[in-house]
């Protein structure tokens, strides 16, 4: 286990009504959702950075710009596939995953097994080496205020 790398990635969106609320790829009930180009998922795009950014890769505003009408309404699940296959081009792989939402709206508990289980999927990993947490802004700031919703992942890499 030598050459150990560490990423971090942190992703912040809008939260606004009637948007589709897709959190790890898992689609949830929800009055409101996260605003974007993509489909939104702060939880993939957090994963992604600190997966690229242990990699030592461009970041995925970098490799997948908002400006590109391919990138509209894209399902992120897509941007995880490609950071997989360009991690395994520098013969590393995902060792774990350690994901904080920070979210008023919606309430990640019930999803918390389903949303880990998924992102062990789309990164190749055991769902054990998979944590995800979720955390309330106490009312305060604009999560708080449902009007924001943050995702902190830390992502550990090991040669392949
Ligand atoms: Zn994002």
């Amino acid at each position: 286990m030598n050459d150990l790398r560490i990423g971090l990635g942190i992703d912040l969106h809008r939260l606004e009504p009637g948007r589709p609320c897709v959190l790890a790829g898992i689609r949830i009930d929800c009055e409101r959702g996260p605003s974007a180009v993509s489909d939104g998922d702060v939880v993939l795009h957090a994963a992604v950075d600190a997966v690229l950014g242990a990699a030592g890769l461009e970041d995925l505003g970098t490799l997948f710009p908002e400006t590109d009408p391919k990138n509209r309404g894209r399902d992120s699940a897509e941007f995880c596939t490609r950071s997989l296959e360009l991690i395994r081009q520098k013969r590393l792989r995902v060792v774990s995953l350690d994901v904080v939402v920070e979210t008023e709206l919606p309430r990640l508990k019930p999803h918390r097994s389903a949303m880990r289980e998924r992102l062990a999927q789309l990164f190749a990993v055991d769902p054990d080496r998979v944590n995800l947490k979720g955390k309330s802004a106490e009312g305060l700031d604009s999560i708080g205020n449902r009007l924001a919703i943050r995702a902190t992942v830390v992502a550990l890499l090991a040669p392949a």
